[in-house]
């Protein structure tokens, strides 16, 4: 009773007890040099939730050291030195960070997204040489963003799904590309769904060579089997699976797939909340892009999720019946699938259309306990599995995902027992990362921040998609020039989004156009987006094509050729160059 007591007691009062960390950390401040953090952090009379076992630990106290944990266990016996910062944390419940095993740098600010909702592990799943900055900045605490750990870009076969990935069509350069994402320093090698049998069992022959892991994608062309047996250890997506079934009433073959996933020592990662959102981004779009938190979306990403551009939103009707129908089924294989014991990620493939940065982990969990995981299973799928994946597939990787002497420090404190109701994750009373120490009131002001700045970048995103569907590509380009001097670190159009916007330029019906002024058109359109992503092989794809359209042959040998100066091996710009170098010497 009187525990009951005291949690409604800190219910009401937030600002006292945020007050008093303050003045705990200013007063401190004074005693200690100004630019360093503090060296050890105490969490003292904590309920803790370790993950070691589903079992609340009263009164506890956490010595933080630096980064790591020191200490868990009776304040009576904590030892620590007299100038640690020490904050008395009664009432509240102590878990490990949360992570994120399959989500998109799409934009940096997504970073500070998950962070602020508790997020303190990412896997990023299409690593690009600015991520590999991103994720030592993280390291040493320079940003405010979750732990970063990446694949590579993505291996794609030829034809690829979107021809801006990383497609190859030659085993050996696709070795050789693998060998290069590992001197680079990527984690993970992600595959993807265009991949023959050949290819991909190339890349995963390759990745091991190089002590490498694959995960990705299934592709629809290997079987499941084929592609673990070939070593990739992670299958995305739960709809994946389907590739494996004839029909979704054929539940035999549920047990099967069991067997395949524990033989090859497979870890499963559902993505459920980013399935869901499929049909309802049909059904009713709204419910999707009318939440709150969605002004903490970079604009230029949520231009994908918005009606314009939603490609979910117009597959229609039917499509999202026979999805819900799918999903249903999923859940049950997802429920197997835990019940045979295989290790199970979370992960959201945020921010894709439908999955919000930070806010999709909680909703994932939540869709766990729905299909019927305990608070404790759903949580060790954000916590303790992902902490035992890295280790075993990143060298050197420290130990996290429970509250534990000698894991990485990234905790999070709530207001309420996560164990009792998952939806109490969402409680957050403040967020440890790497041993520093977040206030829910430092964590919100970085939120508000995004939300301040994001109103006026939505505008300029809107005002430049307008002037690009009203084809005055030249006042796009005057509005985009002033927003990056005015906010050089945003972004103003979505990368998958205006990809596909200009090609009502540069084709008619499928083939290239041959009206000029359309020609025209799609090369500044291009050279616009080009612009925003200098350093992608397919911005110069692009303009390459542009001018192929113009019949500006030389300009467009000249694009193709800076094209593969970013990815050597890109058969669409390097068939290109050769057709059109044909030309020319005849
Ligand atoms: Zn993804």
């Amino acid at each position: 009773m009187k525990e009951l007591l005291l949690n409604v007691l800190f219910k009401h009062s937030h600002c006292i007890w945020f007050a008093a960390v303050l003045l705990i950390f200013s007063f401190s401040c004074k005693n200690t040099d100004q630019n360093k953090p503090p060296q050890t952090l105490v969490l003292k009379n904590v309920q803790v939730i370790s993950m070691v076992s589903d079992q609340v630990e009263l009164n506890q106290c956490v010595v933080i050291k630096g980064k790591y944990i020191m200490y868990v266990g009776s304040c009576d016996d904590a030892e620590y030195p007299k100038n640690a910062e020490v904050l008395d944390a009664k009432g509240k419940y102590l878990i490990p960070g949360l992570c994120d095993m399959h989500m998109h740098i799409d934009h940096p600010d997504v970073l500070k997204v998950n962070l602020a909702y508790g997020v303190t592990t990412v896997m990023n799943y299409r690593g690009l040489p600015e991520h590999l900055i991103l994720r030592q900045r993280a390291e040493q605490n320079e940003i405010f963003s979750p732990h970063i750990y990446t694949t590579g870009d993505y291996m794609e076969g030829y034809p690829a799904t979107v021809p801006g990935f990383l497609s190859f069509d030659n085993a050996d350069e696709a070795r050789l590309a693998v060998r290069e994402q590992k001197e680079k320093g990527y984690d993970f090698i992600k595959v993807y769904r265009n991949l023959d049998t050949i290819m991909h069992q190339v890349i995963c022959d390759e990745a091991a060579k190089n002590d490498l892991t694959v995960v990705g994608h299934l592709s629809p062309d290997i079987s499941l089997e084929q592609s673990l047996a070939a070593g990739q250890k992670v299958i995305a997506h739960t709809e994946e699976l389907m590739y494996h079934f004839n029909n979704e009433n054929d539940t035999t073959q549920i047990t099967e797939l069991i067997q395949l996933l524990k033989k090859y020592q497979a870890t499963y990662t559902p993505n459920l909340t980013i399935f869901r959102s499929l049909f309802l981004q049909v059904e009713n779009l709204d419910s999707i892009n009318q939440q709150d938190y969605l002004k903490y979306l970079q604009p230029a990403i949520f231009q994908s999720w918005r009606r314009r551009y939603n490609y979910n939103h117009f597959r229609g009707m039917m499509w999202a019946k026979f999805m819900r129908a799918r999903f249903n089924f999923l859940r049950a294989v997802t429920q197997q699938i835990k019940a045979a014991d295989i290790p199970i990620l979370t992960s959201t493939d945020a921010p894709t259309s439908g999955a919000f940065p930070g806010i999709a982990v909680h909703n994932e969990l939540r869709e766990f306990v729905e299909i019927g995981f305990t608070p404790y299973e759903a949580l060790k799928t954000a916590t303790v599995a992902p902490g035992e994946f890295i280790k075993q597939y990143v060298k050197d990787a420290d130990h996290f995902g429970q509250v534990k002497a000698g894991y990485r420090a990234d905790l999070l404190l709530l207001d309420a027992n996560p164990l009792e109701n998952i939806e109490n994750t969402r409680s957050i009373s403040s967020v440890i990362k790497n041993g520093v120490y977040y206030s829910r009131d430092s964590t919100d002001k970085v939120l508000n921040h995004l939300q301040h700045l994001y109103e006026d970048v939505d505008q300029i995103v809107r005002a430049i998609e307008t002037e690009i569907s009203n084809e005055n590509i030249d006042a796009a380009k005057r509005l985009l020039t002033e927003a990056k001097n005015k906010y050089p670190e945003q972004t103003f159009m979505g990368y998958y989004t205006m990809w596909y916007a200009g090609y009502r330029f540069l084709y008619d019906d499928r083939a290239l156009t041959e009206n000029p002024e359309q020609a025209d058109l799609a090369l500044k359109f291009y050279q616009l987006y080009l612009s925003e992503y200098p350093k992608m092989h397919g911005s110069h794809y692009l303009v390459g094509m542009a001018y192929k359209a113009k019949k500006d042959t030389l300009n467009a040998i000249k694009a193709f050729e800076t094209s593969l100066s970013f990815h050597p091996f890109n058969p669409y710009a390097r068939n290109q160059l050769k057709q059109l170098k044909r030309e020319v010497e005849e």
